[in-house]
């Protein structure tokens, strides 16, 4: 951190914030110019809100150089993590993941068909939905615990292990069949869902990014998860909202690069609530490739128009299939 004071700054102004800062260990380094005097700020000031001196009377201007969040931190982790999904599928650090199925699970013949569908296409996890966050309380909420049976049944006769959303902790028992925990985009700053569930288990943990998050809050988020002792966390970028409406949100494949910078964390990318259309998930599935995401969520299902969630933006096995023969074609090239 590095503050800049006001000009004209007195002697004992400066003293007085350098005994300050160091009742917050750290210790302060004062250059003093002709025009200006900038105090460089060295120790953990994770736990220092920086607009806390920015009001200070003598401050002009603080400015961050560290960034909060160091879990997740590359700068801590220099080497990609690859997160052990169950069953043999991995994500990151060069593996690629392709977690496919319907948005939400509505029957045995649906999902295990579905099931079969995406294995034979080269889906390396099974998704659906068994809780479901739905904008209208009137809408189809999932089938609960009936759901996770079904799950389970699809992944014992397919072998894909199973992703699925956790809405409330009180259901975390009912997830002992669950490979990776999805932590939905309404959820992603639910605090205590996330201390919850990082201190419950160490399984893996798909966090998507909040509608309206920056990234440095889906990594503080992350973090939560990380703190309470599960280091298993898989980055989604799904699209954030914004003024546009040709897509359902807006789906920005630069954050991609930029999270790999930031984090060692792998990210995958969810063509299908990005852009809302089945038939833009293909082009976009494939850039996401291309730009070095570490997998994709696509939502696929058998009759998307008679689908009880999501059906616009769902690909039919045919579709994910010549998807997945384009994502192999990338992977070869990069
Ligand atoms: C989903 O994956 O079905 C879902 C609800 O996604 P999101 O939380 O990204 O909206
Ligand atoms: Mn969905």
């Amino acid at each position: 951190m590095i503050i800049t004071l006001k000009k004209g700054a007195s002697d004992a102004q400066v003293e007085n914030l350098k005994a300050l800062l160091r009742t917050k260990n750290i210790e302060p380094r004062v250059w003093k110019g002709e025009l200006e005097t900038v105090i460089g700020c060295v120790g953990d000031i994770a736990h220092l809100d920086p607009g806390l001196i920015e009001a200070l009377e003598v401050v002009e201007h603080v400015q961050r150089i560290q960034e909060p969040f160091k879990a997740a931190n590359r700068k801590f982790h220099p080497d990609d993590s690859v997160i052990e999904c169950g069953a043999g599928a991995k994500v990151g650090g060069g593996n690629f993941a392709v977690i496919a199925g319907p948005c939400s699970v509505e029957g045995e013949e649906q999902i295990v068909g579905v099931a079969k569908d995406v294995k034979a296409a080269g889906a390396t996890m099974l998704r659906g939905g068994a809780f479901k966050p739905r904008t209208s309380p009137y809408a189809f909420q999932g089938m609960g615990a009936e759901g996770l049976r079904l799950l389970s049944l699809a992944k014992k006769e397919t072998g894909l292990p199973i992703v699925t959303e956790l809405m409330d902790f009180k259901d975390i028992e009912l997830f002992n069949d669950v490979d990776v925990i999805q932590i939905g985009a309404r959820n992603m700053q639910n605090f205590n869902l996330l201390r919850e569930v990082g201190a419950y288990t160490k399984k893996p943990i798909l966090l998507k990014r909040g509608m309206s998050a920056t990234l440095q809050e889906l990594l503080m988020s992350a973090e939560y998860i990380m703190a309470s002792g599960n280091p298993n966390v898989i980055l989604c970028e799904r699209g954030i909202r914004t003024f546009e409406t040709a897509l359902r949100n807006t789906l920005d494949l630069g954050v991609v690069t930029v999270l790999h910078r930031l984090s060692h964390l792998p990210v995958v990318v969810d063509p299908s609530h990005a852009t809302g259309h089945s038939w833009m998930v293909d082009s976009v599935a494939v850039a996401a490739t291309a730009i070095g995401a570490d997998g994709l969520i696509i939502e696929v299902h058998n009759d998307p128009p008679h689908a009880k969630c999501d059906g616009a933006q769902s690909q039919t096995p045919a579709m994910f299939a010549k998807t997945m023969d384009r994502v192999r074609a990338v992977r070869a090239v990069i």
